[in-house]
């Protein structure tokens, strides 16, 4: 089997951080070297029998490879397969929180928005986690805006109330820094997710005007604080769409590639959030068709046959039913993406409009259907050492 990028693949050894390596790096040349690929650059990147570059990645993104797509999608359903089997991961997620300093103009959570604001309770937490465990979920992903009201304390006592029920936590929230990390991993948390949106620095300011967020290098160095900190597993992605996706998906893979150099036990997933058309407000600046995210999606695999790959009820049911066996390996079910909104979440604004509205049982019925077996919690952190 092909492995992930290796350690001295594409980023060299030297930058200290990623903002380092990133900054030596220039936007434009990298979206313009994609344009550039042939379709004998995507002929050399399917081949197959050793590991891929990012030269190979940006092939397998470019427009190049859109008559490739078939062979795409077999190579890439055959390396899940050998990989990661035909069991499927489900999560779910429960919002702990939107209220948010922050004003993405993408999210309809933003700061300004005039909308209910809601800081679940004990007793909400406790509810909606035994919503959700009713529902099968061993493993919980906890989502909150980026506020000062939901910081370290908060998720302590979250955790504290959500242990007992599953058996894998996940958290997506603000930045932290290394001891806050460490102080949650210390107190059961196992993974933590937080998508750079863009690595576009010379926008990040259109979209992240004011907060926290607007604090570029910070998110950038997420990943790397969290590592130090000892958690085991960290999620990544862009916001599909925001940006050139394509160069925004070549730098989120050096990225990764970068943290797996230096982080050679820690685990890695990968998002694919794709923006929707008037999204809070703005439009998607290069839109992604279906078969474009299918050769996104392709790509990735290929080009990291290890990397776990996520994909969320953002989708229509019958476009995950159809693209998951290819690269996917973890499928949300049955989400509720506002504060309460398993129990308690009437009139509350959901972050975004599931496009998915079936159950959990329905998905995981429909997993059983294909020959696939759906696993309710995620790895067990027995399974892999320290970080
Ligand atoms: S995307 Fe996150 S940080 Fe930005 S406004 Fe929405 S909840 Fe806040």
């Amino acid at each position: 089997m092909m492995g992930a990028l290796g350690p001295s693949r594409p980023v060299a050894a030297g930058p200290a951080s990623f903002a380092e390596a990133l900054a030596a790096l220039d936007w434009d040349r990298e979206a313009e070297s994609i344009r550039a690929k042939t379709a004998a650059d995507v002929e050399r990147a399917l081949q197959g029998g050793r590991a891929r570059s990012v030269e190979d990645f940006k092939a397998l993104v470019s427009e190049s490879a859109a008559p490739y797509l078939e062979a795409m999608a077999r190579a890439a359903q055959e390396s899940t397969l050998r990989r990661f089997g035909r069991a499927v991961r489900m999560y779910v997620p429960v919002y702990l929180s939107n209220v948010c300093h922050n004003r993405c103009r993408y999210c309809g959570f933003a700061l300004g928005n005039e909308i209910p604001r809601v800081i679940l309770t004990d007793a909400q937490i406790r509810a909606e986690c035994g919503a959700v465990r009713a529902m099968g979920y061993r493993h919980v992903l906890f989502v909150t805006g980026e506020s000062n009201e939901v910081r370290l304390p908060y998720f302590l006592n979250a955790l504290s109330l959500a242990r007992p029920i599953f058996d894998h936590i996940t958290l997506e929230s603000q930045p932290l820094d290394e001891a806050d990390y460490a102080a949650l991993g210390a107190a059961g948390l196992h993974a933590v997710s937080l998508y750079q949106e863009t690595y576009r620095r010379a926008t990040w300011r259109e979209y992240h005007p004011a907060g926290n967020k607007s604090r570029f290098e910070w998110r950038l160095g997420t990943p790397e604080r969290a590592a130090r900190a000892g958690i085991r597993k960290f999620g990544l992605g862009v916001l599909v769409g925001l940006e050139d996706w394509r160069a925004d998906s070549v730098l989120a893979l050096r990225h990764l590639a970068f943290l797996r150099a230096r982080h050679p036990r820690m685990e890695f997933s990968i998002s694919f959030p794709r923006m929707r058309p008037a999204e809070g407000g703005i439009e998607p600046k290069v839109p992604i068709s279906d078969r474009e995210f299918v050769q996104l999606m392709c790509a990735w695999r290929l080009a990291d046959p290890c990397v776990e790959a996520l994909l969320s009820t953002r989708e229509a049911p019958a476009f995950r039913d159809a693209v998951f066996p290819l690269a996917t390996t973890h499928l949300s079910a049955g989400s509720r993406t506002n504060p309460g909104g398993y129990t308690c979440g009437d009139g509350v604004l959901p972050q975004f409009e599931s496009g998915d509205e079936r159950s959990a049982a329905e998905v995981a019925g429909m997993l059983a259907a294909r020959g696939y077996r759906p696993v309710w919690k995620d790895w067990d952190a027995s399974l892999s050492g320290p970080p």
